[in-house]
């Protein structure tokens, strides 16, 4: 295995491939019916439809290993009010990788940091901890095969914690789904495959322009060039609207 590299602005990697499967590195092929596999990593059995094209299967939960001892005392630390800039720290992060389901939580604990630093209520700590909970509970590939984008889902849970929502609740029940519905309007117009980056990024700025109208809690958006396009197999190039301006021949 190849030691461990410095990616400038992004940290120091861990020893394991940054995109395709966490063992091999090799590309993911995706199948039409989910079948039981055993995890790789903690050896587990759990339904995928995920195996990389040498047979290895990683499930969800090791794929976000870690999770909330790297990224809630970070941002417990942050005062940083724009969540772009936020989601960009925190994607830098050496435990994130360039797709996968830790993307599906990292979306609502940055928007529910921002929102606690612009001023919005709550105890930070209890909310991250609910949305950690929910967001580790969407696996990968539900962009692909529900029609659910994993990250338009934790847009979702940022709204379904700071509301109360839950099944049964009548009146938080249809505000986390209005926002998830935008936020799949959104990537739908900007188009595939997926990009947890992308998608990420867009479903902030869904949210961010929701909370503002809904909660009255405005939150600074920046602009963003993305840094991810070489190690990014599927990267749509100048379709996508994060893509850095005058890199055209090297997509
Ligand atoms: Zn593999
Ligand atoms: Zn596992």
């Amino acid at each position: 295995m190849a030691g461990c590299c410095e990616i400038p602005g992004r940290g120091t990697r861990k020893r394991e491939p940054f995109t395709g499967c966490l063992l091999c590195g090799k590309p993911l092929r995706y199948e039409l019916i989910a079948v039981p596999r055993t995890c790789a990593v903690c050896g587990e059995e759990k339904l995928s439809d995920a195996v990389c094209e040498d047979g290895h299967f990683v499930c969800s939960a090791c794929h976000a290993a870690g999770l909330d001892e790297f990224f809630v005392p970070f941002l417990l630390r942050s005062a940083e009010k724009d969540p772009l800039r936020l989601l960009e720290a925190v994607m830098a992060l050496p435990q994130v990788h360039m797709h996968g389901p830790e993307h599906h939580a990292i979306v609502p604990c940055v928007l529910l940091t921002a929102w606690h630093n612009n001023g919005g209520e709550g105890d930070l700590k209890k909310l991250l901890s609910a949305a950690l909970s929910r967001g580790k509970q969407v696996p990968g590939g539900t962009c692909g095969y529900w029609g659910v984008c994993g990250a338009a889902a934790g847009a979702g849970i940022f709204l379904s914690v700071l509301t109360g929502s839950n099944p049964l609740n009548r009146e938080a029940w249809p505000i986390p789904m209005e926002l998830t519905s935008r936020c799949l309007k959104r990537l739908a117009e900007v188009g595939g495959p997926r990009c947890c980056k992308r998608t990420s990024r867009l479903c902030i700025r869904e949210a961010a322009a929701f909370a503002a109208e809904r909660f009255g809690v405005e939150m600074p958006l920046g602009e963003i060039a993305c840094t991810y396009m070489s190690e990014n197999r599927e990267c749509i190039g100048t379709k996508c609207p994060f893509f850095p301006a005058g890199k055209e021949r090297e997509a």
